[in-house]
This record gives C-alpha cells, sequence and structure tokens, in this order.
C-alpha cells in the first residue's frame, strides 16, 4: 500500500493571489505546482490549452507521462460529470451532509480516475506534495474524500473590494491574445461568491486546524512575502531552504507545468511579490459601498474594515514602510 499523496488545496474565492502562490511554492524541492486540477479535463485535455511551460498540455512531455495513467478517452464525460457534481444549488446539500459527517460530495463512478490524477502526478513528479489551485470549496471536499489521499487546506482571503475589482478586468483566458475571456461577474456577484466561498470554506475545513487548515491575508503575504511563505511550507511540511527567494519580496520563477488558472502562471524570471493595490483608486464608491454591504458578515470575520483605508487594511500598498510584524497570518480560529 503506498502512503497517501499530499494535496496542499488552495481554497476560496478567485483572484486572491493563488496562482502566485502556487508559482512560488512549486519552485520549492518536493512541491509539484499542479494548477486548477479541476480543470484538466476540459480545457487541458478536451480543449488541449498551455500548460504554464508554455506547450499544449497533450504535447507537454510530463503531463505525456501522467495522462497515460489516466483515461483520457473519457476525459469529456469526467469534465462534465464534475460540472454536475459541483453545481452552486447543490451546496446547502452538501453542507448538511458535511454537518451530519457523512462525504460531503456523494461518491461517483469517475472518482477512480479522480485519485489516479492525484497519484499519477505523485509518482511522475516525485513531489511530497501536490498543490492544487483548484479553489472551489465543493471540488476540494470531493477530492478531500478520495481514497489515499492526504488533504491539507490552504485557505487564501483577499479584501472582497480588490477581488471584485480584480474580477471586472477583461483578461483572455490564457493571456491577453486568447479571444476566451475569463469570467468577468458584476460587482454584486463577485461579492456574494466572495462571501459564500469563504465562509463554505471555513464550516469545511475551519475546525481542522492547525495541522490541517491554514488561512493567509493576501495583504499579510504580500506585506510579508517570504516569512508568509515559509508558515505556507511548514503547514505543508516542505523543506523551505533554496527556495526562489532573492530578496525580501523577489522571487526568480523558473516555468511550472501548472494546469488552467490564471495567465499569470505564465510569467518567469524575477517576480515581485507586491499587492496589486489599483482598486484602492480606481474601485468607484457605489462598488465599493455595494461590496462593502453584501459581504459585511465576511469583512468582520476576516479582519477587513468597512472603510477605504480603514485602520484594520493589514498589507497595505506594496513599499509600505510599516512593519508587518504585529500582524500575524491568521491561523486558522475555529470559526462555526
Ligand atoms: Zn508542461
Amino acid at each position: 500500500m503506498n502512503p497517501p499523496v499530499r494535496v496542499l488545496y488552495l481554497a476560496g474565492s478567485g483572484r486572491s493571489g493563488s496562482t502566485l502562490v502556487t508559482t512560488v511554492l512549486g519552485q520549492y524541492a518536493g512541491v509539484f505546482a499542479a494548477g486548477e486540477l479541476r480543470y484538466l479535463w476540459q480545457r487541458g485535455e478536451v480543449e488541449n490549452r498551455p500548460c504554464g511551460c508554455g506547450l499544449p498540455l497533450r504535447d507537454c512531455p510530463l503531463w505525456g507521462e501522467v495522462r497515460r495513467d489516466l483515461p483520457t478517452d473519457r476525459a469529456a464525460a469526467i469534465a462534465a460529470g464534475l460540472r454536475g457534481r459541483l453545481r452552486m444549488r447543490g451546496l446547502p446539500a452538501l453542507l448538511r451532509r458535511h454537518r451530519r459527517g457523512r462525504r460531503p460530495v456523494p461518491a461517483h463512478p469517475d472518482d477512480a480516475a479522480l485519485a489516479d490524477l492525484y497519484t499519477a502526478v505523485a509518482r511522475h513528479t516525485g513531489a511530497r506534495v501536490v498543490v492544487d489551485s483548484s479553489k472551489l470549496p465543493p471540488y476540494g471536499a470531493l477530492v478531500g474524500a478520495l481514497p489515499g489521499i492526504e488533504l491539507r487546506v490552504l485557505h487564501l482571503v483577499r479584501d472582497p473590494r480588490a477581488t471584485a475589482f480584480s474580477w471586472r478586468r477583461r483578461r483572455g483566458l490564457d493571456g491577453d491574445t486568447d479571444p476566451e475571456l475569463m469570467s468577468r461577474p458584476p460587482v454584486w456577484k463577485a461579492a456574494l461568491l466572495w462571501l459564500v466561498w469563504n465562509t463554505v470554506t471555513v464550516r469545511l475545513w475551519g475546525d481542522r486546524a492547525p495541522t490541517g487548515y491554514l488561512r493567509v491575508r493576501y495583504e499579510d503575504l504580500t506585506a510579508d512575502p517570504e516569512p508568509t511563505l515559509r508558515r505556507i511550507l511548514g503547514f505543508a511540511g516542505v523543506d523551505a531552504d533554496g527556495g526562489p527567494f532573492t530578496g525580501p519580496a523577489t522571487v526568480r520563477l523558473a516555468p511550472t507545468h501548472s494546469v488552467a488558472g490564471n495567465p499569470s502562471r505564465h510569467r518567469t524570471g524575477p517576480v515581485p511579490v507586491a499587492a496589486d493595490v489599483q482598486w484602492r483608486r480606481d474601485l468607484s464608491r457605489w462598488s465599493y459601498a455595494l461590496v462593502t454591504v453584501l459581504t459585511a458578515a465576511g469583512l468582520r470575520r476576516f479582519g477587513y474594515p468597512w472603510r477605504r483605508g480603514g485602520p484594520a487594511a493589514a498589507g497595505g500598498s506594496a513599499g509600505s514602510g510599516r512593519s508587518a510584524a504585529g500582524r500575524s497570518v491568521a491561523v486558522g480560529q475555529e470559526e462555526g
């Protein structure tokens, strides 16, 4: 019997820095940055979109090895099955099953193929930790229940006004030349999705801290990058030596083989780890107010201020001289 595959699952809402965290983690020995594995079947296998290394997925040598162990001829059906099982409207039932100690996402014949994916990735990369930045909590719950997987959940949270602003930007799915755009939900919807996914992440895994759940805010990560990364590595059980940091807030990135995700996963070379704070200037007052009201419960829980530039705005702008020492990374307090 093989030891379980350790999966570091990045959970939460989109546009919270998960792509950067995944790429940086992938630079450490023993870690494989797999990207958003829930999209492997559709965007990778069916649509043959680029791997993080730049090659179409089916031409990437590494994924070629992994794919040999998978039922790739059934990729479209597996993708459709996943979409059906992870629908938003199934969320109340999912949480009910979780509360009753049952499997949150019921078993399905495709589960064997999904489990094989993680096993094959670990086997062909030799990684001790596979980073899956799929984010969607129901998919994380599904993966956590697969046989042979040890799930550790990294919950990344970012100020919802920033994520709502980021969602509205026009971005090609795989870079600026891609005619297919990343989804652009309206501000109210981005706000509600932020609240739902972050609340559900805490509900599903918040009580597993400190060994199974770690919460990190984007603002704390960008204010204090290397110590925060060390903390994440410690949580994942990875040696922090020999990482990509060339300065306190600069990393040198080699290409990864990550699937799907934000187009920034293709960035290589020296990259600053700095907060993107354009929203502070450019998010309209109306949008700011709307997101603030809709996410009020979450703002309090995750320590974000009501007012623009309010006192609890940890992180702040890149290069601000404030000491980060007093702002510890919020490590999974038990919350409802
Ligand atoms: Zn590749």
